[in-house]
């Protein structure tokens, strides 16, 4: 094809990087080549826990999780906070770009899709926004990601199976304790009529855990066994975010 007829494609069809949504040329899919070099994949050795890298093998738990224990079983967190992932998901919270759970589900995939179906889970439930904060934004991001991971892994959503109900005070400046206490009781279960046993809570960054902690008391509270989670992105410790 002439440079011409490519340039008036790229013009009808533009494709973008999913994760700095910068433009490719037609036909050249995914993630560019800066974005690709940029991103950090989880390595091991990680926590038991949560599912962070850690610095040594020998510590089975990151100093978050031997801090202040968490009542999950496991957690799968595909990329550390850093770099240009922390970006997209700005722009996939914040600016309506979301067609990216898609791309973020495949990743979740590519790197836990054969530990996730292992698990024989029975729901997937994505962390609630509270109404009034869904009804400004339009949308609540966790449950995109989850509505397109249900697909890939063929275990069906629940997007209200948790409620928030009580609006918390922003969590920025608390610290890891503060921020437990602040979410304790802002969940409750919204379908009590459907059993489930493994459920998958989803979201969009794990940060010091105290979100999937108060979801993870709401299912234990109703007598689900087994609780796991999964996020696009993992903070590097708490302390970092003090
Ligand atoms: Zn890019
Ligand atoms: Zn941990």
């Amino acid at each position: 094809m002439n440079k011409i007829a490519n340039g008036i494609i790229n013009l009808l069809y533009p494709t973008v990087c999913p994760v700095c949504g910068g433009a490719r040329e037609y036909g050249d899919a995914g993630i560019c080549d800066s974005c690709s070099k940029n991103l950090h994949w989880i390595t091991a050795p990680t926590c038991l826990k949560c599912g962070k890298t850690i610095d040594n093998a020998e510590d089975e738990y990151c100093s978050d999780c031997k801090e202040i224990p968490k009542s999950y079983d496991k957690g799968f967190p595909v990329f550390s906070y850093e770099g240009p992932i922390k970006d997209s998901l700005y722009a996939f919270k914040y600016k309506n770009q979301r067609h990216q759970a898609s791309f973020y589900a495949d990743c979740i995939m590519e790197k836990y899709g054969e530990e996730l179906n292992h698990l024989s889970l029975s729901g997937i439930v994505p962390v609630p926004v509270h109404k009034n904060k869904r009804r400004i934004r339009g949308y609540n991001q966790a449950e995109l990601i989850a509505g397109e991971l249900s697909k890939r892994l063929k275990v069906e959503m629940y997007p209200d199976y948790i409620v928030r109900i009580r609006k918390t005070n922003p969590q920025k400046e608390l610290d890891a304790n503060e921020r437990m206490k602040n979410l304790k009781n802002a969940f409750k279960i919204g379908e009590n009529d459907v059993k489930l046993d493994k459920v998958l809570i989803v979201d969009d960054i794990y940060t010091s855990g105290a979100t999937i902690e108060a979801c993870t008391q709401a299912l234990k509270n109703k007598g689900i066994r087994n609780i796991y989670y999964v996020s696009v992105a993992i903070g590097k410790g708490y302390s970092v975010w003090k």
